[in-house]
C-alpha cells in the first residue's frame, strides 16, 4: 500500500480478516497486520463449531441468529467454500440442575425459533449408538453448523484482498506513536513505520499487552485451551457432542479437561478442550491435557478404545473479568476501536464485522452493540483509558 490506509487492522483471525472484507467492501483503504500468519492465533485452533444452543439472551441471541442465518449464504457471498454443514449440537446431561437450566433453555430456543428438543436416555442412544449407555439423564439437542475454521479465514482474507484490502503476514505490530488522544502510527518489528486514520485491535488474547503500549490498561484475561484430533475414521459421530457441565467445569479452574467432539468432513475426530490458566500467553502442549482428554473421551465412547489420535495443538482464549465481549472505541483516544473476547465466535462474527464496519466508517449501525462498550470498565475494574 503506497499511500496511507484510511483503516489499519492488527491481528489476523476471524475478527481482523471479517472486518477487513468488510471495510474493504464499502471501499475503505484497509491494511490488516499479522504478526505471524492468518489463523496463528484462537481462529487456527479452534473446533469449527457455529455455536447456538448456549446462547445468553438478548443481545447474544439476536447476534447468534442474525449470524446463522448469514452463514448459511457466505459461502456464496465470499466465493469460496469452508465446509459449512448444518450440524445438530447433542449436550450431554448428567445433573437435574443441568436437566432443568437447559429444559428452560430448550423452549427459550424453540421461542426464538431455533431448532431445539429435550431428549431421553432412550432417544439418545438411538441419536449417537456409539455413546456409553449409562449416566445420562438425556440431551438438549439443538441445530447448529460446524465449517471448517481455516477455510472460513482465507475465504474472509481472499475476498478483502479482492477488493483491495492489503493483508501483511509475519508483520508484528510493536509499538503506538502517541499524541495526546490520538495514536498517530504503528511502530513494527521490521523497522517501518505505518500511519492510519484510524486503527482497529484485533489481537485475541494479545489484546491487553499491545493496548498496554498505547498507554490503556484493559483486563483481558486469557486460558491456555488444548485441542486434539484423531486418525481419519468411517461415520460413526452425527452430532456435535459435548457435555452440559462443559462451562461450569473449565471456567475458573486452574486445570480441567471437558469434552466437546465432532466428526470432521474427512473423517477425523477433533476434540476439545484441557484448560489451564497460564501467566502468559504460549502454544505449547502439557503433559496431562491429551492423555487427560484421551480418558475422558474414552468414558463417553468405549468403542475408541484403538483409534489412534495424530495431534495435540494450543492456544490462548481470551475473556474480559464480566464474561461479555468488548467491542468499541478506546475510551480517551479519538481513532482507536478494538474487538475481543467474542461469544459464539464463529456464529456471531459474519453479522458482528459487518456492524464494526459501520462504527468504523460513522454509518448507523444495523444493531446497537453499546452494551458491548468499553466504557463499562471505567470505575474500579482494573482498567485505565
Ligand atoms: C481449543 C479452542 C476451541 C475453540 N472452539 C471454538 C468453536 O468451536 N467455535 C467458536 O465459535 N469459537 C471457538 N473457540 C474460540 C475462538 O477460537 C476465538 O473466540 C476466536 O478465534 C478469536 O478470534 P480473534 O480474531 O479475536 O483472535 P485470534 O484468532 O487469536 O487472532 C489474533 C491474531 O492477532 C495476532 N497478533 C497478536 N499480536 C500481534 C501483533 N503485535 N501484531 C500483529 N498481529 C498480532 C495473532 O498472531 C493472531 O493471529 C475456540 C478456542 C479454542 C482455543
Amino acid at each position: 500500500m503506497t499511500t496511507q490506509p484510511d483503516i489499519l487492522i492488527i491481528g489476523g483471525g476471524f475478527a481482523g480478516l471479517a472486518i477487513a472484507y468488510h471495510l474493504a467492501r464499502r471501499g475503505a483503504k484497509t491494511l490488516l497486520l499479522e504478526a505471524e500468519r492468518i489463523g496463528y492465533g484462537a481462529s487456527g485452533a479452534c473446533a469449527g463449531r457455529a455455536q447456538l444452543s448456549e446462547s445468553h439472551r438478548g443481545l447474544h441471541m439476536t447476534l447468534a441468529l442474525a449470524g446463522m442465518a448469514r452463514l448459511t449464504q457466505l459461502e456464496g457471498e465470499l466465493g469460496r467454500e469452508f465446509e459449512w454443514r448444518r450440524l445438530g449440537n447433542l449436550m450431554l446431561i448428567q445433573q437435574s440442575h443441568h436437566w432443568h437450566w437447559w429444559t428452560e433453555q430448550v423452549a427459550y430456543l424453540q421461542d426464538v425459533g431455533a431448532q431445539a428438543a429435550m431428549l431421553g436416555p432412550d432417544d439418545l442412544a438411538e441419536a449417537e449408538p456409539h455413546l456409553r449407555r449409562d449416566g445420562f439423564l438425556g440431551a438438549a439437542w439443538c441445530l447448529e453448523g460446524h465449517l471448517n475454521p481455516f477455510k472460513l479465514m482465507w475465504a474472509y482474507a481472499d475476498a478483502a484482498r479482492r477488493l483491495g484490502a492489503e493483508i501483511r503476514q509475519g508483520v508484528r505490530v510493536t509499538g503506538f506513536r502517541r499524541v495526546a488522544r490520538r495514536v498517530l502510527s504503528v511502530q513494527t518489528d521490521q523497522g517501518q513505520s505505518v500511519a492510519a486514520a484510524r486503527i482497529v485491535v484485533t489481537a485475541g488474547a494479545w489484546t491487553g499487552k499491545l493496548l498496554r503500549r498505547m498507554g490503556v490498561h484493559l483486563p483481558v484475561q486469557f486460558t491456555h485451551a488444548e485441542a486434539v484430533i484423531s486418525e481419519p475414521l468411517p461415520p460413526m459421530l452425527h452430532h456435535h457432542v459435548g457435555l452440559a457441565n462443559f462451562y461450569e467445569t473449565i471456567h475458573n479452574a486452574r486445570k480441567a479437561v471437558s469434552i466437546g467432539v465432532a466428526q470432521q468432513k474427512h473423517g477425523a475426530l477433533l476434540i476439545t478442550e484441557a484448560v489451564e490458566q497460564t501467566p502468559y500467553i504460549h502454544r505449547a502442549n502439557s503433559a496431562w491435557g491429551l492423555p487427560d482428554i484421551a480418558r475422558e473421551l474414552l468414558a463417553l465412547f468405549p468403542a475408541l478404545t484403538n483409534v489412534q489420535l495424530m495431534r495435540a495443538w494450543a492456544a490462548a482464549s481470551p475473556f474480559l473479568p464480566d464474561e461479555h465481549p468488548g467491542i468499541g472505541w478506546i475510551p480517551g483516544l479519538n481513532n482507536v476501536f478494538t474487538a475481543t473476547c467474542f461469544h459464539n465466535t464463529i456464529t456471531t462474527i459474519p453479522i458482528l464485522s459487518e456492524i464494526m464496519a459501520q462504527m468504523l466508517l460513522d454509518e448507523h449501525p444495523d444493531i446497537d452493540l453499546s452494551p458491548f462498550a468499553l466504557d463499562r470498565f471505567k470505575n474500579g475494574t482494573g482498567a485505565t483509558f
